[in-house]
């Protein structure tokens, strides 16, 4: 059975794939090194959300930034922040 975005996203952090360059309150930048390339993620919090990734709409490399960004400012751990990002 195929991953779901989610079950992905959760794998690239397990295996720290995720680095964030810049996070403040308006903007999160990161690098994602995904399974077949390294994809620059860029989220305008309350706004739009683009990856360089060739996937339409919400990928799993939003969703891991959105989560270890969740996870950092709040103090959960990823598991359940990932569960929080509404996509
Ligand atoms: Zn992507």
């Amino acid at each position: 059975m195929a991953e779901t975005i989610h079950e992905k996203a959760q794998r690239f952090i397990t295996e720290g794939r995720i680095t964030i360059r810049y996070e403040g309150s308006t903007l999160i930048d990161a690098d994602v090194h995904g399974d077949h390339d390294r994809y620059a993620v860029v989220v305008e919090i309350g706004d739009e959300a683009r990856c360089t990734c060739p996937a339409s709409g919400d990928c799993s490399h939003i969703l891991a930034v959105l989560a270890v960004s969740l996870a950092r400012r709040t103090g959960l751990p990823t598991a359940v922040s990932l569960g929080k990002v509404g996509v």
